[in-house]
């Protein structure tokens, strides 16, 4: 076989069989095939796309060019979860103790941030003394007692992926349907899980723009997980504006507590019960919508999930009485209420300029090497629909520059389009995919 011919059969539209798929990806990860070679194909399977059946093969021989991690030593049933990202998201934080309460089992692998605020570990870094440089034994003996636990990516997971994204990222060929679905899979299905649910983020601070485009992507990432024998499923959710009213490590933190405490945002809330919800239905915990809820207000209420955080931060080096004492946790020196430049209500946040705000004040990295000030970000206090009188605090600042950082005040009240009537009620969950 030669990769010049199958490049020229995929840029004629024909389909590719399992063996040209595989031979493209072992060859490119051994290094036989070349960058140049790979872009030009990446850029055919652009314009002529691919089918179900070859995305699923090309995802598989992703997930065959590395480690897999090997959970056959966990009892019980092994979930996972992904997003595909937004402002303010701290879902594991909330979703994966909830589950942990239920029984079912987190053994996560998971990653820092580069962009607005940190990743999940970045965040879960906010409780003192929390660390994630685990044992392999450790990692599995703590998801079979406490539930879950997450690590940073020290296996070698779907390294072919990692070359290939990093290629498409220079070629103009990211933006294809089967190349992301099946990149971000191949992550996924590498990790192990019995049980996957995405969450698919839409709108203008998400990656899909479009609700059409962000279907296509999740109808496309559930096909490949339940042919290669997983249990997946997509929640498509909005991401116009930052997802519960913390933005910034530690306060994302805080809020997750609250989350679990039964005292969330009306939205994070809602997000992270849909989410639990499909991961009941899925392992087969419950049937109707009433009894998931009921199911999550009772371990909500009764304190089971919070504990099962707190049992967690504790197995992993951090401080207990953090989860149960959020006040403990250190935040920036400096308070500031941003105030709003008129009456009316809030129309629209753009939200990648409210993350980019808190990268500015020190809480994401703009490069992999810099460090993370956990304590600074925003509380929104006004979000879409909301009404506002000009002077009002649209959000307070956390900010541990000595002098008030006027550029970020003046990039957040730019991202606030505030008008003369209220904007159509907001849909938060738009659709599952099953
Ligand atoms: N995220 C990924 O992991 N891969 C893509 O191709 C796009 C987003």
């Amino acid at each position: 076989m030669r990769a010049v011919d199958l490049i020229q059969k995929k840029r004629d539209g024909q389909t590719l069989s399992d063996d040209e798929i595989q031979f493209l990806i072992e060859g490119y990860t051994k290094g036989d095939i070349p960058d140049y070679q790979m872009s030009a194909f990446t850029m055919a399977v652009y314009f002529r796309k691919m089918n179900e059946a070859e995305t699923l093969t090309l995802t598989k021989a992703m997930v065959q060019s590395g480690d897999t991690l090997d959970l056959s030593a966990i009892d019980g049933i092994k979930v996972d979860k992904h997003s595909t990202g937004g402002v303010g998201d701290k879902t594991s934080l909330s979703l994966l103790p909830l589950l942990a309460s239920f029984g079912l089992k987190c053994a996560k692998m998971s990653g820092r941030g580069l962009g607005h605020t940190g990743g999940t570990i970045d965040k879960l870094e906010s409780f003192t003394g929390f660390h994630t440089e685990i044992s392999n034994e450790q990692f599995i003996s703590q998801v079979n007692n406490v539930g879950m636990a997450i690590v940073g990516q020290t296996k070698d997971l779907a390294p072919a992926d990692k070359k290939l994204y990093a290629l498409r990222d220079v070629t103009a060929t990211v933006e294809n349907i089967s190349l992301i679905a099946s990149s971000i899979m191949s992550k996924k299905l590498a990790a192990g899980a019995d049980i996957i649910i995405l969450d698919v983020k839409t709108g203008k601070g998400a990656f899909m723009k479009t609700l059409e485009d962000s279907t296509a992507l999740a109808k496309e990432m559930v096909a490949i997980g339940n042919g290669a024998g997983k249990k997946t499923k997509a929640v498509i959710t909005d991401m116009n504006e930052p997802l519960g009213n913390a933005v910034g490590n530690t306060l994302e933190v805080i809020e997750a507590i609250e989350t679990l405490k039964g005292n969330g945002p009306k939205d994070f809330t809602e997000l992270i019960y849909a989410l639990t919800e499909q991961f009941l239905f899925s392992a087969g915990l419950c049937e109707t919508h009433e009894e998931a809820f009921r199911m999550i207000d009772e371990k909500i209420a009764n304190g089971e999930a919070l504990n099962k955080l707190a049992q967690f931060v504790e197995a992993q080096g951090g401080a207990q009485e953090e989860v149960f004492h959020p006040e403990l946790l250190p935040l920036a020196k400096h308070t500031t209420e941003i105030p709003a430049a008129s009456d009316g209500f809030i129309r629209e946040i753009e939200c990648e300029e409210i993350g980019l705000c808190a990268m500015l004040l020190g809480g994401g990295r703009a490069k992999k090497e810099d460090t993370i000030d956990p304590g600074v970000g925003f509380v929104l206090h006004k979000k879409i629909g909301d009404p506002v009188k000009c002077g009002e605090s649209l959000a307070t600042m956390y900010y541990n520059s000595d002098s008030v950082p006027g550029n970020v005040i003046d990039k957040f009240t730019a991202a606030y389009t505030i008008g003369a009537s209220a904007p159509p009620a907001k849909t938060l969950i738009y659709d599952v995919i099953r």
